[in-house]
């Protein structure tokens, strides 16, 4: 699970990570108001941030206004006017795709005067099986460019399993950056106290790009990007609390409410599986025999006859869905029963009015799959069925290549 920028300050702050002070808002009004406070406490640069789920928004800029997704502002009035322009707009970067993001809130944070910008992310090392916290001095910038261009120039260390990180890690990576004196010993705080957040929050990814020293010599998370790990999120109701379905694509949202395993394509062809390597290897069938896939859809083992009704809401719910091939192996689960089950999910009113215009091509494989195929056969609806997946590819391509 992804949350905003402004939501991952307030957690980190209450971490004792350093960071500007600020406060979010869904109104110009407010933003103004938040601004004179900041002003008042003696700084002379505000910036207004839009808070959507993707990075890259300091260089995206809104479709109708154009603005920029971070301006920074030297009076009340510039953010106004920046408030004005971002909120109820749609901001374009180079995450969000062409489509973009919607705008609803800002985060109204106090200006750092920058002297260096550095980077730095702390996750899970799955070949070593430990966490890493890598550094680097180029900041601000793409990372998968520095990785792939001049990759010593990113300093890791990484974390014993039930350890914290050691002062002497903190150290190295302080001195990495180049670091001394107050900075540096305010760079490991920083990093001691992001690496307890990331633990005790069962976080898969922080990621602060840029990590700044300031003018006045300390060192703040300027950015900061957290991810949960989805199966800890159960030991932590407030990070539930955190989350914003606005973000999240509407399909792989409804989905998830059934416990179905969707992630949304661009092709025509839906599909429907029981397993995901199953649900590989049927997407690459698809592409082979000439069509492109809409869907990944993993039913998970049972395929019983409410997983395969939600199934189809979901693929149906796609307009761009023109066919649906329905790959289901009976190992656990028997074919004729799945069979019986997908003519009784087509009866549903609601289904069967969709998949009017949607030729089904279904293959069972495995228990009983002779019987499953007399099942589908006789059964007078408009579905095709197969037994080989060679069969059912040469089925796609004639329908859909
Ligand atoms: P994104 O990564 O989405 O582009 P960032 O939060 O990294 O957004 O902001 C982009 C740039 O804007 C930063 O690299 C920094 O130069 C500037 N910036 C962001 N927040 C502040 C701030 N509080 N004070 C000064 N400059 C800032
Ligand atoms: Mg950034």
């Amino acid at each position: 699970m992804n949350i905003h920028e402004y939501q991952a300050k307030e957690l980190l702050a209450a971490a004792k990570v350093a960071v500007p002070a600020g406060k979010s808002t869904t109104t110009v009004a407010e933003a103004v108001e938040i601004a004179k406070g900041i002003f008042e406490s003696g700084s002379d640069l505000v910036v207004v941030k839009a808070q959507i789920h993707a990075g890259g928004r300091g260089k995206g800029k809104t479709k109708n206004s154009g603005a920029r997704g971070v301006i920074l502002c030297r009076s009340v009035e510039e953010v106004r006017t920046a408030a004005d322009s971002l909120l109820g707009d749609i901001l374009v970067t180079i995450q969000t795709g062409e489509s973009g993001q919607k705008v609803n809130t800002i985060y109204i944070t106090d200006g750092v005067s920058i002297e260096k910008e550095f980077y730095l992310s702390i996750l899970l090392d799955r070949g070593l099986g430990k966490n890493v916290i890598m550094v680097s001095t180029e900041g601000g910038v793409e990372i998968e460019k520095v990785a792939e261009e001049t990759p010593e120039k990113i300093i890791k260390e990484w974390v014993e399993p039930g350890l914290k990180l050691q002062g002497c890690q903190a150290r190295r990576l302080a001195f990495a950056l180049d670091l001394s004196g107050d900075a540096l010993k305010s760079a490991m705080k920083l990093f001691t106290n992001l690496y307890d957040f990331y633990v005790a929050k069962d976080a898969s990814l922080v990621e602060v790009n840029p990590l700044v020293l300031t003018k006045e010599g300390e060192v703040v998370a300027l950015d900061a990007k957290v991810t949960f790990d989805d199966n800890g999120l159960y030991r932590h109701a407030d990070v539930q609390d955190l989350r914003d379905e606005s973000e999240e694509n509407p399909f792989e949202l409804e989905a998830s409410k059934y416990g179905l395993n969707y992630i949304k394509l661009d092709g025509n062809v839906g599909c429907m599986v029981n397993g995901a390597g199953l649900a590989m290897a049927t997407m690459d069938i698809i592409k082979l025999s000439g069509g492109e896939p809409a869907n990944f859809l993993d039913v998970g083992g049972g395929a019983n006859v409410e997983t395969v009704k939600n199934g189809f809401r979901i693929i149906l719910d796609d307009p761009n869905v023109k066919g649906i091939l329905i790959n289901i192996f009976g190992g656990i689960v028997r074919c004729d029963r799945v069979a019986n089950g997908i003519l009784e999910a087509i009866k549903d009113e609601e289904i069967a009015r969709k998949v009017q215009n949607v030729p089904i091509i279904v293959r069972l494989q495995g228990t009983n799959a002779k019987e499953a195929k007399e099942i589908i056969d006789n059964s007078g609806l408009n579905v095709i069925s197969a037994v080989l997946l060679k069969e059912a590819a040469a089925e796609v391509a004639r329908l859909f290549a």
